[in-house]
Formats: structure tokens, C-alpha cells, sequence
């Protein structure tokens, strides 16, 4: 098939999928038509394996959505921070989840020493991560292992970028939600697995220094 045709299938697939919907499943243009609400709002990467309404089961409107490669929260990333603050602020979601997967290339990217060109400002930030937790990663003799950790630990890590966010804290205090969760998605066999993200723990630790919610005067 060539690179037109496989554009042109999607228009066709859609009117397909259309078609097949009105049938089978014609709530969900109700749906789609209606104001969302979801409960979830879900980060995670970019990789093109890991869908995320597939993988959690949800509907359109079920889940809010923010993909960016290797799952990061950084401090000075505009859209991942607005997605943080318009579902907070707006949609008022109960649930904020970091979801890393095993096979991440960001990740494996991260732990090879080469010049990935404008990619390594973004690869730093994840090569900060493996900085904070270099101890415990170097002592994993098995590379697979040790990568496999890697993932969990940097979805651990942006899981406490989300608690340093001021209207995170906020709503939290006032409401009791958002709460923060950690998966990992494993591309092997399909599984989310939770990684128990200890969010009253860690926002009880990071709050010496990152505890933003009061007035400037
Ligand atoms: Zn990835």
C-alpha cells in the first residue's frame, strides 16, 4: 500500500467506523456530542502501542489525555502543565495518572550516551531522574532489568512533579482530589501495573520544600 493510499484509508476507515457505530453503539454520539466530564486525567508517552482508553477500558469523555515521550512532568512545559491545570481547575478530575510502559524508547534513549540532537534538552530532564536515583539503578547488574526499573522509578518521579504544582495542592487540601497515581503499562502482555504510588506519603515529604499554597504578600 502506498503512503497516499494508507492516509486515504483512514477517511475511509472513519466513515466505516461511523457507519458501524450508528448501529451497534449510537449512544456514543451522544456522547461525543455531550460536555465532557471525566474523572481521569491520564499522562502518559507518546508510543504508539499504548492507547490509552483501550488500555483503560473508558468511553470518550471518560478520560482527559496529555502524551508527551518518556511520560515527563516538567516544570517548564506549558502544555503538560496546562493539561494539569484546566483538569484540575475546570474539569475537576479525581484521579491524576503518570502511566509509563515497559519498551519506552524515551527511557532507553536516556540511558545511552549519544547526542540526540534537539532531543536532548527533553532526554536531560529523564537523565535527571536516573541522577536522583543513580545508587539504587547502578547496582542492578542486568541492563533490561535495570531499564525495566527505570521506567518505574522515572513514573514514580513525575508523580511527585505533579504534587509540586501549587493548584494540585490546592484542590487537594480543600476538596481531597486530585489524588496521583503511578502505572506502568507493559507492552509485552498488555498488563497496567500499579506501581502504589504512596501519594499522602509523598505529599506529606515533599511538603517542606515544595509546599506553594501560600499568599505572596
Ligand atoms: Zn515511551
Amino acid at each position: 500500500m502506498s503512503d497516499q493510499e494508507k492516509y486515504d484509508q483512514i477517511f475511509e476507515s472513519n466513515r466505516k467506523w461511523i457507519e458501524k457505530n450508528k448501529v451497534d453503539n449510537p449512544e456514543l454520539f451522544e456522547l461525543l456530542a455531550a460536555e465532557q466530564h471525566p474523572d481521569f486525567l491520564y499522562i502518559g508517552c507518546s508510543d504508539s502501542r499504548v492507547h490509552p482508553n483501550q488500555v483503560m477500558g473508558l468511553k470518550p469523555g471518560e478520560v482527559f489525555i496529555h502524551r508527551n515521550i518518556a511520560n515527563m512532568v516538567n516544570s517548564i512545559d506549558l502544555s503538560a502543565l496546562s493539561v494539569i491545570n484546566y483538569g484540575v481547575e475546570y474539569l475537576k478530575v479525581r484521579y491524576i495518572i503518570i502511566c509509563g510502559h515497559y519498551g519506552c524508547g524515551g527511557i532507553q534513549a536516556a540511558m545511552q550516551n549519544l547526542d540526540y540532537g534537539i532531543l536532548n534538552p527533553w532526554l536531560r530532564s529523564i537523565r535527571d531522574v536516573y541522577r536522583l536515583h543513580q545508587k539504587e539503578l547502578n547496582a542492578i547488574e542486568d541492563m533490561e532489568a535495570r531499564y525495566r526499573r527505570f521506567v518505574e522509578i522515572n513514573t514514580y518521579e513525575q508523580c511527585r512533579n505533579v504534587l509540586k504544582m501549587a493548584e494540585v495542592q490546592k484542590s487537594y487540601y480543600k476538596n481531597g482530589y486530585p489524588k496521583v497515581a503511578g502505572w506502568v503499562f507493559d507492552i509485552e502482555d498488555a498488563r497496567l501495573h500499579d506501581l502504589h504510588f504512596d501519594f499522602e506519603g509523598e505529599l506529606a515529604k515533599i511538603k517542606e520544600i515544595y509546599d506553594i499554597t501560600g499568599k505572596v504578600e
